[in-house]
Order: C-alpha cells, then sequence, then structure tokens
C-alpha cells in the first residue's frame, strides 16, 4: 500500500475588531517542519504507513484586526507548499477561529475554502479550534472532522490537537464515516463569563463527554464564540461530528439548548469590581492579584493602558508590582537616565509623570522602581502569565502586596499562587461592559446585547 499523506498547517490568532492595532508579518511567529512536529506534540512516529507534511503554522497573540494583505499572502505561502506535493489524503488545520480581517466576512471559512481547492474532492480535511472561534456554514461544508477545545483557561490544547489528528487518520486508513451537524446559539459573552472551571459551564462540558460515549456520536463541541468582534458570524454554536445525522441533530441540538437555558447564570468565574472600588475591598494583609481585564492582551487587548497606574499613583497606594505595561517611548527616556519620565498612552489618550528611583533593562523590559512601587515596562506586548515570566527578570513576587496584570481569568499558573484575587472592570479594547461594544453587525436577536426573546429550536 502507497504511504498515505497528511498536510499540516493553518494560521491562528484571535482579534478585537475594535483595535486599533493591525496585525502583520511582524506579529506572527512562523512554525514548520520540526518545530511544528515537536510543537503539536502527537505521536506521528506510530503511523509508518503515513508521511506528515509539516508546512506552515502562523500563530500570534491576539490583538487588533489582522492586515488583508499579509493575510492573503499566508494562504499563496501555504498553497505554494501543498502544489509541492502530489495526492495529499488529508490536510490537518490548526486555527484559533475568531480572525478578523477587514473586508472578509469569515477569514478561516475564506483560508480553509482556498487551501481545499487546491487538493482532490477525495482529500479528508480536519480543523482544530479554540473554544472561543467562530463557526460558519463554510467551513462546515469543507471539513471533515472538527475538534475545539474544551477547557477555558485553556489547558488541553495538545489534547484538541490529538482529537483532531486521530479523527482524520481514523477516516483516511479505515475510511470511518463521519458527518459535522452544527446549531447557532444566540448567546455572547466574554471568556470570563463561561469559563469551564465554574458552574453551569463546567458541567455543560463534561457532558459533552458523556455525549462522546454514544455509539453513533465520535465528537461533540461547544463554542462561546468571541464577543469583541463586531461581525455577523459572531455567535456561540454546538458542533457534532457524527455516523448518524439522525442521532447528530438531536445531540447536537441539546447542546445548544443545555447552553442557551443557562444563559442568565453566565457570570465572572471571579469577584469583579470597577476600579474606585476595588481597593477598598481588598485584604491588605494578604498578598492579592489583580487583573485589569479591559486591556487584556490574550483577549485582543492592547495592553499600553495607563489608568490603574495612575489610580494606583493618586491614591498613593504602594507595594504593588504592575506587569506589565506596554510602552516603546519610555525605554528611549531611560537611555537618556531621565528621573522623571512621562508615560504616555496613544489608545486612551492618557498621560502621566513617573518619578524613577531606579530601573534595570532586561530581555526588552525596563523594570522600574518609583515610589514604593515597581512597573515593568515592556517594549513589545507581553502578558504576564507565567511565573517563569517573572523569574527570568529576577523579580520576587513575594516582595510585593499586589500584582496586577493585564488578564482576564486568571492564567493556571498564576492561580498557582493561591492569592486573593479580582478582576477589575477597567476601560479598553476588551472591556466587560458590553454597553459600551460598538455592535453594529452581529445578528440580532443575541443574548445578552438582546435581553427577551425566543430561541426557536425544538428536539
Ligand atoms: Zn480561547
Amino acid at each position: 500500500m502507497d504511504k498515505k499523506k497528511i498536510f499540516i498547517c493553518g494560521i491562528s490568532t484571535e482579534c478585537c475588531s475594535y483595535s486599533s492595532l493591525i496585525q502583520n508579518e511582524n506579529d506572527f511567529e512562523i512554525l514548520n517542519g520540526k518545530k511544528l512536529l515537536k510543537y503539536i506534540n502527537f505521536n506521528f512516529s506510530k503511523y509508518k504507513n503515513i508521511t506528515f507534511i509539516y508546512s506552515k503554522f502562523y500563530r500570534s497573540l491576539p490583538g487588533g484586526p489582522v492586515d488583508k494583505k499579509f493575510f492573503l499572502k499566508t494562504i499563496e505561502n501555504i498553497s505554494n507548499d501543498i502544489k509541492k506535493h502530489t495526492s495529499i489524503d488529508g490536510i490537518l488545520f490548526l486555527m484559533h477561529g475568531a480572525m478578523y480581517v477587514k473586508g472578509i466576512n469569515d477569514p478561516e471559512g475564506y483560508f480553509i475554502k482556498k487551501i481545499r481547492s487546491k487538493v482532490s474532492k477525495e482529500c479528508k480535511l480536519s480543523l482544530s479550534y479554540d473554544l472561543h472561534g467562530q463557526m460558519t456554514d463554510t467551513i462546515v461544508k469543507n471539513i471533515n472532522y472538527f475538534a475545539a477545545y474544551k477547557t477555558a483557561p485553556h489547558i488541553d490544547v495538545k489534547q484538541t490537537y490529538s482529537r483532531a489528528i486521530k479523527m482524520l487518520i481514523n477516516g483516511i486508513l479505515n475510511n470511518k464515516k463521519n458527518h459535522i451537524v452544527w446549531e447557532k446559539i444566540p448567546v455572547l459573552v466574554s471568556g470570563e463569563m463561561s469559563s469551564t472551571i465554574v458552574e453551569p459551564c463546567k458541567k455543560i462540558y463534561k457532558n459533552l463527554n458523556i455525549f462522546n460515549k454514544l455509539k453513533e456520536i465520535n465528537d461533540c463541541n461547544l463554542l462561546i464564540g468571541y464577543v469583541w468582534a463586531d461581525t455577523k458570524r459572531a455567535t456561540a454554536s454546538a458542533i457534532v461530528n457524527c455516523t448518524d445525522i439522525t442521532i447528530g441533530k438531536i445531540i447536537c441540538k441539546k447542546i445548544a439548548l443545555s447552553y442557551w437555558n443557562n444563559r442568565f447564570k453566565l457570570v465572572y468565574d471571579l469577584q469583579s469590581y470597577k476600579l474606585n472600588k476595588i481597593f477598598n475591598v481588598i485584604n491588605n494583609k494578604k498578598f492579592t492579584i489583580l487583573a485589569d481585564s479591559g486591556d487584556n492582551p490574550t483577549a485582543g487587548g492592547v495592553g499600553s493602558r495607563i489608568d490603574v497606574l495612575e489610580y494606583v499613583l493618586k491614591k498613593k497606594i504602594q507595594n504593588v508590582l504592575f506587569a506589565g505595561i506596554f510602552n516603546e517611548e519610555i525605554f528611549r527616556e531611560l537611555k537618556n537616565k531621565k528621573n522623571k519620565v512621562i508615560i504616555k498612552d496613544s489608545i486612551s489618550k492618557k498621560q502621566i509623570s513617573i518619578l524613577i528611583d531606579k530601573f534595570y533593562l532586561k530581555n526588552d523590559n525596563a523594570i522600574v522602581t518609583s515610589n514604593n512601587n515597581t512597573i515593568i515596562f515592556t517594549k513589545y506586548r507581553k502578558p504576564f502569565h507565567y511565573l517563569n515570566d517573572f523569574k527570568e527578570l529576577n523579580i520576587n513576587l513575594k516582595k510585593y502586596k499586589i500584582l496586577i496584570v493585564k488578564s482576564g481569568y486568571l492564567s493556571p499558573d498564576l492561580k498557582k499562587l493561591k492569592a486573593d484575587n479580582f478582576m477589575i472592570l477597567t476601560d479598553g479594547f476588551v472591556t466587560q461592559d458590553f454597553k459600551k461594544i460598538k455592535n453594529s453587525f452581529r445578528k440580532k436577536p443575541i443574548y445578552p446585547f438582546q435581553g427577551n426573546f425566543r430561541y426557536n429550536i425544538t428536539i
């Protein structure tokens, strides 16, 4: 038997349509060859009769819209790779699912359709997705298998890749039948309101695994969608891989209804307060982590806002570590060894001046001490969600009373600190205050943008 061929490629980012920060080639890392093989972390060598072709996987930190020219170039580059091979039997796509490209309504659908056009009709496609991704008819029509994360915060990324690969391999080697059915769910909330470590999502996601035990069901998924992109396709959805369409549709509707019926219970997974309230609530004797949520770069925020820093300085709060604030300009000012610098944020148009007691530079970060507080300024957008991020800069968290990170729900690593933690409901491109975000293109009605309406779905 001839060896089968599976081609691996993709583009993965989450784009806030409100952000002024356009993503291009400078924002994306390209994984290919051995790097991509290592990243996916799947036992490919077990399949001796399949050749895996590691093309290009473009990935970036969530941000603003992707530049259209760059986006089209990524498709061209991958198409050129695929043309070098004949008779591809399968393609594995690694994608996030919440990309925004001005002028293209459904970028993932467009991407998949274009790559699909380069291979034969018999070639099978499998798609791996983030649960904050968006599904469309174009995507479903062009793929054969689908797997999305089942955890938020995401701790099953590699398992999801594995599910998508195994379904694809099974389909190619054993010709295992698979149909994909899906249902839109008119609900669109933030990741912080739909974390899978708390109810109601904890149970809803657990139930997916129970449905997976049915013999007609191959793999069940629920997508929360992405709230900070004002697009026609933005919605939650249930997606089921099945061998029997009738049973698949019933299960898909059950999943959709289980999410819809719990929509009023979708609340933040951590205590949340406005900036002018938060410092009255925290226990000064305990180490506390505060998440500046409106400017969270891992949700698409820029990470440069200085509202919280301004407030802390005004209220003379001390023993605070800010990690971090994206600001390129300060590096030029520090070079001139000034003891007072002006911090400007072009996004919020705010500016403040800070006195510098001392500072040091490390790995494109400026660690500045000012009036018993430490502020990490970064040359590039950077979330501090790993304990190693602090270690690398020789920062001892034990020295501080309060750590302020740009984040929504806490990362698993920061959770390990077992600190008191709260979310600050701040302004920014990814604000949790949905009343403040523009809503011109989302389909109506959709909860919570519209409140009282019926969901026309029957089992
Ligand atoms: Zn996500």
